[in-house]
């Protein structure tokens, strides 16, 4: 039987080990060296390491590509844009995780890209954005107003206009979603979030296509990283490779949580507004009161953290406006939650009892 023939259910168990050989170990080794005896395949470990080897073969299967892991989600975004030629154009969603946003505003301002904001639910907004640009920055589900688009149609488009694709899948996960089925050049993810899964590290990856244009995005990926510098951490992406064996497990629980908590909360009096696509982890409320309204629910749990991050095996939430430079497409009293694996009875116990107490605190500006 070959992988591909499993499920992702069991690849994600599978794959990144070492050949089975008797009193050989089970689990990939952390490899902690420097360099390496010459004349082998890697000389230097900024240009490689077996642990990196191991995980990219789980998230390059997992998205049906070649996976290459960087130090962080956003390296793996700069990865990205070191595709685009000096001055080239960038289209990307006004409504992105917020750093992506903020990194192509700066880089337009300091003039070594150019960068046009779309509501990327609007296709033919998009399709007049593409002309003339060099790569469709697509983000599905949205972090974090959860939009959801057509990925292939999308990147039907951009291919028309002669742009590369890339897009952020840091929500879905490769289990919800295959954005290189649909054409992508390019799949991004934070591993920081839900392959990890355990708020412990910093990572990202890019996965690529394994066809001659996907083999030499990567090539000139890897170069990047190998030159940039900014390499993963061995013990991170050890920790990573050790989280992503329970990601099939986790997200199914996370999930169940996610589609219970959604629906009661449709119907709580303090909430305004829910959002959630129906898959996935996360769900963004909008709740009465304002942006103190919010603050008020955000600090009155005391099981669910109140914190920044998302995809960990802990329930989080947070008013997403307090994050200098999180866009004004993201509603002041928005709180967004990342629905952990925790039993639901408890998880929606709390927030009840914070939406109750926020609510009782409100003046009646309902
Ligand atoms: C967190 C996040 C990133 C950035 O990843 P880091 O690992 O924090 O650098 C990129 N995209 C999305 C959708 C994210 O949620």
């Amino acid at each position: 039987m070959s992988q591909t023939d499993l499920s992702p259910a069991t690849r994600v168990v599978t794959l990144g080990r070492l050949p089975a050989e008797p009193g050989g170990s089970v689990n990939a080794p952390l490899v902690l060296s420097s360099t390496y005896h010459a004349d082998g395949p890697v000389n230097y470990a900024r240009g490689g390491n077996p642990t990196w080897t191991s995980f990219e073969d789980v998230v390059g299967s997992l998205e049906g590509g070649h996976g290459l892991v960087l130090s962080s989600g956003m390296a793996a975004v700069d990865a990205v844009l070191a595709l685009v030629p000096v001055g080239g154009t960038v289209v990307a969603p006004a409504g992105a995780y917020n750093g992506v946003v903020v990194t192509l505003a700066e880089r337009a301002e300091a003039g070594t890209l150019s960068v046009r904001f779309v509501d990327q639910q609007d296709a033919a907004a998009v399709e007049e954005a593409l002309e003339g640009a060099a790569l469709l920055w697509i983000e599905s589900p949205t972090n974090p107003l959860l939009d959801v688009v057509d990925v292939g149609a999308l990147t039907a488009l951009a291919h028309r206009a002669g742009a590369l694709v890339a897009c952020d899948n840091t929500f879905a996960t490769p289990l919800l979603q295959r954005p290189l089925e649909d054409g992508v050049d390019v799949v991004v993810h934070s591993v920081t979030k839900y392959l990890s899964g355990h708020s412990d590290l910093l990572l990202g990856a890019v996965v690529t296509r394994d066809d001659e244009p996907g083999r030499a995005l990567h090539a000139r990926m890897a170069r990047h990283r190998q030159m940039h510098g900014a390499i993963a951490g061995p013990l991170e992406v050890w920790l990573a490779l050790r989280g992503v064996r329970t990601l099939s497990v986790r997200l199914e629980r996370a999930w169940a949580n996610s589609v219970i908590l959604a629906a009661r909360l449709e119907t709580h009096p303090s909430v305004t507004r829910v959002r959630y696509p129906g898959f996935g982890a996360i769900v963004s409320i909008e709740v009465a009161g304002g942006a103190e309204g919010a603050e008020r629910v955000a600090t009155a749990t005391r099981l669910w953290v109140h914190a920044t991050s998302l995809g960990g095996v802990e329930s989080m939430l947070e008013r997403r406006r307090r994050q200098s430079g999180e866009p004004e497409t993201t509603p002041t009293n928005l709180i967004r939650l990342s629905v952990g694996i925790e039993d639901v009875e408890d998880l929606w116990a709390d927030l009840a009892q914070a939406l109750d107490t926020a609510a009782d605190a409100s003046p009646g500006d309902a």
